[in-house]
């Protein structure tokens, strides 16, 4: 049995993947990961019995001390990285949140550890450095990203040369249809039509900066240039993504909207596992695809800036000030339009290099984390 680690095992896609463990038997689960949430983490151990863990929040490390006296307990940040590095460990699933899941990627690519990719933000701030290292050590990245497992699975089998487009689609969150932004609440924000997921990534969702990191996540990952990537606005989430070929044919990959189908690819590719989430395909009804409004929505506009002026390295900044503005956004220090705003500054003032390894990324990433810090203060202080 492949020994597998779940990192962010707590979250949606933690708690997908171990349900995939669950009902195939197929994954012996040796590590586990959370930031705070000890309860689901506990509950967890009881169940999957792993050989060591990992709690990021030092203080909340002890709560499970106390409990599973037997278990190898890690602590902070280190401790993901360490995990992703044992030799007691085949296979590591990284579905963190946001800029925490850079390291992790890294170190289980260096350790040479099979890689399935839920954490896109290795891929928004540091792509060419994972990809790189990737290759140097041979080590494939499957996405678990609902969209890139539909275009890696199009993409399966066929020539590159012969793509013309990769296609992604989006929901358009719960704002596609909404004229006015100026009093969305936080609550109104948090509901997304279609997916369950966590708060980071639903308010990406309402601002489609999601899909702004997407075609950018999809830019490392297949090795297409931006021009050739495209967005389409399909709010009923059944067809995850296309690639349209140079003779005109699209293929789309069509399924339910649960994580569990992506999950379970990524483990078992290029193999199927049986799973019982079938679409009724005939029940399905109408199918809808449109055009997306970028003077609505310019957090794509700031992605495909962001892949044309590469040597800016505008990724990491797009992605760190995201992750401050919407944590801001939910403690209520701005408002849901000044999410754009920052963004938008951000790319602008903000000027980052490709960077020449790891270290020199953390450093950036701190160097426009103040800046940022700076200009949300301003927003948040004039509201
Ligand atoms: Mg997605």
């Amino acid at each position: 049995m492949q020994r597998l680690v779940v990192l962010g095992s707590t979250g949606s896609i933690g708690k997908n993947t171990l349900d995939i463990a669950r009902r195939t038997q197929k994954f012996d689960v040796v590590g586990l990961s959370c930031f705070r949430d000890t309860d689901a983490l506990i509950e967890q151990i009881d169940e999957f019995k792993p050989k060591f863990v990992c709690v990021v929040d030092r203080e909340f490390a002890k709560r499970v001390k106390q409990r599973f006296h037997y278990l190898e307990i890690l602590e902070g940040k280190d401790g993901l990285v360490e995990m992703v590095q044992r030799n007691d460990v085949d296979f590591v699933v990284n579905a963190l949140v946001g800029t925490a899941g850079l390291l992790p990627t890294y170190y289980t690519i260096i350790s040479k550890k099979k890689l399935a990719l839920a954490n896109k933000e290795s891929l928004v701030i540091a792509g060419k450095i994972i990809k790189d290292l990737a290759k140097a050590k041979n080590v494939e990245i499957t996405p678990i990203d609902s969209e890139h497992s539909a275009i890696y699975q199009c993409l399966e089998g066929r020539r590159k040369e012969d793509v013309e487009k990769l296609i992604l689609t989006a929901s358009g969150g719960p704002f596609f249809k909404r004229k006015d932004f100026d009093s969305i609440t936080v609550d109104e924000a948090l509901s997304h039509p279609n997916w369950n997921m966590g708060k980071k990534i639903t308010i990406d969702s309402a601002t489609m900066m999601n899909k702004g990191f997407e075609i950018i996540e999809a830019h490392w990952l297949f090795d297409i240039p931006y021009k050739k990537i495209d967005v389409v606005i399909h709010k009923e989430s059944i067809v995850h993504s296309a690639v349209e070929f140079v003779d005109g044919s699209i293929i789309a990959q069509i399924a339910n909207h649960d994580m569990r189908i992506p999950i379970a690819y990524a483990l078992f590719k290029p193999k199927r596992v049986s799973l019982p989430f079938k679409l009724d395909i005939a029940s399905v009804g109408n199918l809808s695809f449109e055009k997306p409004d970028f003077r609505k929505f310019p957090t794509l506009t700031f992605a495909y800036k962001a892949l044309r002026e590469e040597k800016k390295n505008l990724g990491l900044v797009l992605n760190v000030a995201d992750e401050l503005a919407v944590s801001a956004f939910l403690e209520r220090k701005i408002r849901f339009k000044d999410i754009f705003v920052i963004l938008e500054k951000s790319v602008e003032m903000f000027e980052s290099k490709i960077p020449s390894d790891i270290l020199d990324v953390e450093q950036q990433i701190e160097w426009v984390r103040i800046g940022v810090l700076e200009l949300i203060n301003k927003i948040g202080g004039s509201k």
